[in-house]
């Protein structure tokens, strides 16, 4: 007897044989006790998941000699030339070879006749959707009135190309892919009636390989018959089908999981050796991951995910030791290593470099920590040394920066140094950093002359750097120090009174007159002193450098790229 494939041979031929279709069956069965058949019946769905079969069994059913049932006999005469594809009063026709009008009114003139031998005439149209615009036009004219003793049912996978006309005149049962388990029990039962002894997991592998369809796992199924005979072992299967061995897959998850670099590059190499195409193995990944992430977030994934209970048993396991954010991370990494793998002369090395990132991928710093971090660089971290000058830095941080608070009248020339605004390449030294001294805002009338006088008497000037310039007017100066301090003892010497006053002559032209007071605190209103405002333009600099750096496209580019973080921005001081 000649060999009849598993697809044909286990061909379902009830409706409680035909698996995963369950909403199908119990509607027909319903119209059927109700006595409310429809004259046209439109199956949709992905092919090999029983369309075509329930055509046949629909066609039996309301043929069936020992009465419409839904249920049929499948023994009667009737039932036995529908199986066996002879019958006189069913007409199986291929939509995709006979798509002309002709044929559509061939089949109209034969409609006119009553059944030979059945209660109906039945059509079933598989792949209607492949009719010619003049075929569907034919047809539906048949379809308006059609005539008591004609059924049709039409199968199809793609509805969307069927005419409306065509579609609101029939009744439209969708046909769902076919869930994994349901597959994988199916084929157990097949396998143990023909005698052949095989491990779930090697059946597991061949559903998952028919993506949902039945007919293509049993026919991966006779293949794997073919091949290993009545005795199917686990390896044969996966090196038959080449597809990658899921424990490999696991296993790799499990390195990057635990951050084993060696572990994650010895899988590659094993997959390597099995001769696995690396891309499959990755896409296989994504997959795993993916499922682990469902499985993280829902719990139950159960339906929402093709895998066998021990499966889901064992990536429930993987997803309880790992945080979303890093999942998410993974997913990225691999989704991006797959894309490129497409076109890699290595595609090797690009899965080694994504699951080495991913096994030494540090934790992820939620953003809400970053903000804070960065608000306290911005806000907190200027004068840490000494809080004694906080009201003064919130007073700098609050003025447009270039106006200190001191420059009321500048003279021309004076003002515009341009530079003195953060430089906004950022990772190079503004120019106010060069020796010519601190650097201070521009139009600033105290800080001109203390440059001016660092440049003659850098004693004196440093000193000045440390006092609180109270009031400064090119004709009269009024600076401040705390009460007691050394600055004060120091400013209040006549003999450096008498030399600042001449170099600040020097400067502003005239004769300037100089007072000196005591102070008992910072002054809330006087400008901060150029020491303290150096200090504040340094933090303040470092914050601004590393929003810059952070909002520079490369920088930005980098982190994307790298799924990475910034740790430090440190400014290149360039030799001169
Ligand atoms: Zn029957």
């Amino acid at each position: 007897m000649s060999y009849q494939v598993l697809a044909r041979k286990w061909r379902p031929q009830t409706f409680t044989d035909l698996v995963g279709q369950e909403h199908v069956s119990q509607t027909l069965k319903n119209a059927i006790d109700g006595g409310r058949v429809a004259h046209a019946f439109l199956f949709t769905g992905a092919r090999g998941v029983g369309k075509t079969s329930s055509a046949r069994i629909l066609a039996k059913a309301l043929n069936c000699e020992e009465g419409l049932s839904v249920e049929p006999c499948n023994h009667c005469s009737a039932c036995l030339e529908i199986t066996e594809g002879n019958s006189v009063d069913v007409f199986e026709i291929d939509g995709a070879s006979n798509t002309g009008v002709d044929d559509i009114r061939e089949l109209r003139d034969n409609i006119k006749y009553l059944p030979s031998r059945s209660r109906y005439k039945i059509f079933i149209i598989d792949e209607v959707h492949m009719l010619t615009t003049n075929a569907f036009n034919a047809l539906l004219k048949t379809l308006e009135e059609p005539p008591a003793h004609v059924k049709f049912i039409f199968a199809t996978t793609e509805p969307h190309k069927v005419p409306i006309t065509i579609l609101s005149r029939c009744q439209r049962f969708d046909f769902k892919r076919i869930a994994l388990p349901r597959i994988v029990s199916r084929l157990r039962y097949i396998v143990d009636q023909e005698g052949v002894s095989v491990s779930d997991e090697a059946l597991t592998i061949v559903a998952r390989k028919g993506d949902g369809s039945m007919r293509d796992s049993l026919t991966t199924l006779d293949q794997v018959l073919a091949f290993c005979g009545e005795q199917v072992s686990d390896e044969e299967v996966t090196a038959l089908l080449g597809v990658v061995d899921r424990r490999l897959i696991l296993d790799a998850a499990r390195a990057v999981f635990e951050r084993d670099l060696r572990g994650v590059l010895e899988l590659v190499a094993r997959v390597d050796s099995f001769g696995y195409n690396m891309r499959q193995f990755c896409q296989e990944l994504i997959d795993l991951f993916r499922a682990v992430a469902i499985i993280q977030a829902v719990g139950d994934a159960q339906g929402l995910l093709d895998l066998s209970e021990a499966e889901l048993a064992e990536l429930a396991g993987l997803a309880k030791t790992q945080n979303p954010g890093e999942l998410q991370r993974h997913l990225t990494l691999l989704l991006k290593a797959e894309g490129e793998m497409g076109q890699a002369s290595f595609p090797r090395l690009v899965l080694e470099m994504a699951l080495m990132k991913m096994a030494t991928l540090r934790p992820a710093v939620p953003v809400q920590e970053l903000l804070q971090r960065i608000a306290a660089l911005e806000g907190g971290a200027p004068p840490a040394a000494r809080p004694a000058q906080l009201a003064a830095a919130e007073r700098t941080a609050a003025a447009p920066r270039p106006q200190a608070p001191v420059a009321q009248a500048a003279p021309s020339g004076a003002a515009p140094r341009p530079a003195a605004a953060p430089a906004p390449q950022a990772p190079r030294p503004a120019p106010q950093a060069a020796p010519a001294g601190p650097p201070v805002g521009s139009g600033d009338l105290w800080g001109s002359l203390v440059r001016f006088i660092k440049g003659k008497k850098p004693m004196l000037g440093s000193l000045l750097e440390q006092v609180y310039p109270v009031r400064v007017t090119p004709q009269s100066l009024e600076l401040g120090c705390l009460a007691g301090s050394y600055e004060l003892m120091q400013v209040q010497d006549n003999a450096k009174q008498a030399e600042l006053r001449a170099l600040a002559g020097e400067h502003f032209g005239g004769n300037p007159t100089l007072k000196v007071v005591a102070l008992d605190a910072v002054p809330s209103n006087a400008a901060p002193s150029l020491s303290e405002k150096k200090s504040l333009e340094d933090a303040e600099r470092a914050a601004t450098l590393r929003r810059e750096a952070e909002e520079h496209p490369l920088v930005t580019a980098a982190v994307e790229l790298f799924d990475g973080e910034i740790a430090e921005v440190t400014e290149i001081k360039t030799k001169p």
